[in-house]
């Protein structure tokens, strides 16, 4: 008896193991043609000043609208993106489309500085023409280096440290400013802050969350902030959702948030609407 129920589990996670492989496979098939068949879309997350409380710049997060499934969020399909390789051309896609709506949105009155972060995975870094596409993509777009800032994660700076610097200050040449994202969540190896041109830091939601109940998180985002101060470094916070959080972040002389609290990602015919109907300043006293 006992055989067989061995046997019976057995098949159980076979068929599981089955099931998931063909989730997987599907998946993979579906996000392989999402690219030509327009299923992508950006949403854009403003990211505000404390100090004025304006709007200074947007960030780029990708959505995949898939027609049976609805919105599928990154974390769903952006690690498989990166393992098989087809990060590299919905990057592009991202880059590409992320410009084109920022030079639409900077012809709006009083927008003319913002600027527009994006997500770059490392797989992306790793091809040979990565700076290439970026220099082709701001000529196509008509924005200064300035206007465009990548996102990149700590992970990167351990991993292939060596291959990127060069290309991480060939960007930084062109003007293209260099953010650290989720700084704080693991890997930090902190002398590549100071090697390279980082512009700014963000902090990650993780420790925004409990900032103002958890000594040991405020105690954390106390020493990134000072840390990032001392080297010239402006520090954004990420996933602001509550007022307190906020008032602790600025007592802490961050420049930037960005949170539900501010404003949500949002398609670009909202995201107009949004900064046409804010009236800066007056909403973070
Ligand atoms: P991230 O770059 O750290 O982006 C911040 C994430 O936090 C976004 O999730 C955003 O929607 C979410 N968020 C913003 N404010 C709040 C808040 O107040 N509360 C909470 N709970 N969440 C908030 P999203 O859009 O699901 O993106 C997840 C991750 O996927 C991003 O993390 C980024 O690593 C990756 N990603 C998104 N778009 C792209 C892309 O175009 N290319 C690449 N390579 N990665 C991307
Ligand atoms: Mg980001
Ligand atoms: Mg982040
Ligand atoms: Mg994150």
């Amino acid at each position: 008896a006992a055989k067989k129920a061995h046997k019976n589990t057995l098949r159980f996670y076979q068929a599981e193991l089955g099931r998931e492989t063909q989730h997987r496979l599907t998946l993979e098939s579906d996000l392989r043609q999402a690219l030509a068949l327009g299923q992508f879309a950006l949403h854009y997350q403003p990211i505000i000043a404390l100090d004025s409380g304006q709007v200074v710049g947007l960030e780029a997060l990708i959505r995949w609208d898939h027609p049976e499934r609805g919105l599928v969020s990154p974390e769903e399909f952006i690690a498989l993106s990166e393992e098989n390789g087809l990060i590299v051309p919905i990057g592009e896609w991202v880059l590409a489309t992320a410009l084109e709506d920022l030079a639409t949105l900077r012809r709006m009155e009083g927008m003319a500085g913002l600027h527009m972060a994006v997500n770059i995975s490392s797989r992306q870094l790793l091809e040979e023409d990565f700076m290439g596409m970026v220099e082709r993509e701001l000529r196509a777009s008509g924005l200064p280096g300035s206007a465009l800032q990548l996102e990149l994660t700590e992970r990167l700076f351990l991993e292939e440290y060596i291959h990127t610097r060069r290309l991480l200050a060939d960007l930084a040449s062109r003007g293209v400013n260099l953010v650290i994202d989720d700084f704080g969540t693991g890997y930090s190896a902190l002398s590549y802050l100071r090697r390279l041109n980082v512009h700014a830091l963000k902090v990650d939601r993780e420790f925004v969350r409990d900032i103002d109940r958890d000594e040991d998180d405020a105690l954390l985002t106390r020493a990134i902030v000072s840390l990032a101060h001392d080297l010239q470094i402006q520090v954004v916070a990420e996933g602001v959702e509550e007022k307190q959080q906020l008032d602790y972040l600025k007592a802490l002389g961050c420049e930037m948030a960005q949170g539900y609290l501010l404003a949500r990602p949002m398609p670009l015919a909202d995201l107009r609407v949004y900064l046409e109907s804010r009236d800066d300043h007056v909403q973070l006293g």
